[in-house]
């Protein structure tokens, strides 16, 4: 495709904020990334469903739109997929289930590209992608070539990596390459997933059954930002040591928490936030979503802006009551 100027992204992100791009560009082959230099100003997008734009954007939008889906090699245990970054990550996964391999079901329906997916270790139902990346390939700018980490390479965290740190603004993701399983082992412990397989009927389950189990469960309790603009979690979830948390918890002995490990606990942010009164809080366009208070909202014609200052006063008064200080999740421009 030819370079647009002045382009409205608003259909290119969830938020479904009205800014204009200064140059938008569609990727459709890697050599569509030989000509762009290393200190040209860009914004990649590929879904837009965790971005914040909080201004116009005076810089190349690169609109991620690379297909396709390879097998690299497989044993009688595993099959190792190569799947180009702008496929859907949601169709990814109903691929994969349907031909009975495990790893990514309990990520059934988070909304976005595969490309995107390393970059903040997508996570859902006590799975992150981390446990099936073997390696993301990527075109580093400043060496005008194609370049690969391993799962180690990438330094991934809870909802973090090397993306988004010493890498970041360096590189464009082309593709990934996941390791999957040929003897799936479920992982169904986590959230409502046992009780919604026994609601479906199923007493043995499959891969496919579990990413069924979590599509209905997502569908009935998350905002479709088709409806009313978000990009899901606004926030991460904080990990507190434990000894602040003990401190915590004798002062709010209501506080729900999971250990991450022996030393560290994690606190939902959204009950934190609910906590100080945010739940469905709405001023003009804008709000704090009405069933999940770690979902910021556009009602209509919000600017990035006002749902920028919003979730600065709610980091604020939840640093006031709790001495908690939230971090954001969503990548802001
Ligand atoms: P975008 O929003 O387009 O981009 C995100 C960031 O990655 C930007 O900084 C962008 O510049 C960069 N980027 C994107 N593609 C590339 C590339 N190819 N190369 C280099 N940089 C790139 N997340 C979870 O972890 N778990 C969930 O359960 C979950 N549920 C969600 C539910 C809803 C309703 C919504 C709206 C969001 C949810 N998210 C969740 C967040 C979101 O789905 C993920 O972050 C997803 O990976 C974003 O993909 P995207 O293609 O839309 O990325
Ligand atoms: P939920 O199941 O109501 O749980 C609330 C919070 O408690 C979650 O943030 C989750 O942390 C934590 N939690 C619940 N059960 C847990 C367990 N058994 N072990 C460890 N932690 C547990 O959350 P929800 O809002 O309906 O979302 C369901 C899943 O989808 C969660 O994993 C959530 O992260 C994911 N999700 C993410 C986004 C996003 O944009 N990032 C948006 C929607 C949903 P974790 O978040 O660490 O799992």
């Amino acid at each position: 495709m030819q370079l647009q100027e002045y382009i409205s992204l608003r259909p290119y992100n969830t938020f479904g904020i009205d800014v204009a791009a200064t140059s938008f560009l569609e990727i459709n082959d890697i050599s569509d990334l030989e000509g762009i230099e290393a200190d040209t100003k860009k914004l990649i997008i590929g879904g837009g469903n965790n971005l914040l734009l909080t201004k116009p954007v005076d810089a190349l939008v690169l609109h991620n739109k690379l297909k396709g889906i390879t097998v690299e090699k497989e044993n009688d245990t595993h099959i190792w997929l190569r799947v180009a970054a702008g496929e859907i990550w949601h169709e990814l996964v109903l691929y994969v289930v349907n031909k009975g391999w495990g790893g990514v079901e309990n990520l059934a329906l988070i909304p976005g590209t595969v490309g995107a997916a390393p970059i903040q270790n997508i996570g859902a139902y006590g799975t992150e992608i981390r446990e099936t990346i073997d390696s993301v390939t990527f075109w580093y700018w400043s060496e005008k070539k194609l370049l690969s980490f391993s799962n180690r390479e990438c330094e991934f965290g809870y909802r973090d990596s090397i993306f988004k740190n010493q890498m970041r603004d360096k590189f464009f993701i082309t593709s990934v390459v996941l390791k999957l399983d040929k003897v799936p082992k479920l992982n169904t412990s986590y959230g409502a997933i046992e009780q919604e397989l026994a609601h479906m009927g199923v007493t043995e389950p499959t891969v496919k059954a579990v990413a069924y189990a979590v599509i209905h469960i997502r569908t009935d309790k998350l905002p479709d930002p088709a409806q009313i603009g978000n990009a899901g979690s606004f926030f991460k979830n904080p990990s507190l040591s434990k000894s602040s948390f003990d401190k915590l918890l004798a002062m709010y002995p209501k506080i729900p928490f999971y250990p991450v490990n022996d030393s560290w606990i994690k606190v939902p942010a959204a009950w934190l936030i609910e906590q100080c009164g945010w739940k469905g809080y709405r001023i003009g366009d804008v709000g704090v979503h009405t069933k999940q208070a770690l979902v910021l909202v556009n009602y209509g014609h919000a600017h990035g802006q006002e749902i920028w200052d919003l979730s600065g006063k709610i980091v604020q008064s939840v640093h006031e009551r709790f001495g908690i200080q939230l971090e954001r999740e969503v990548q802001v421009w």
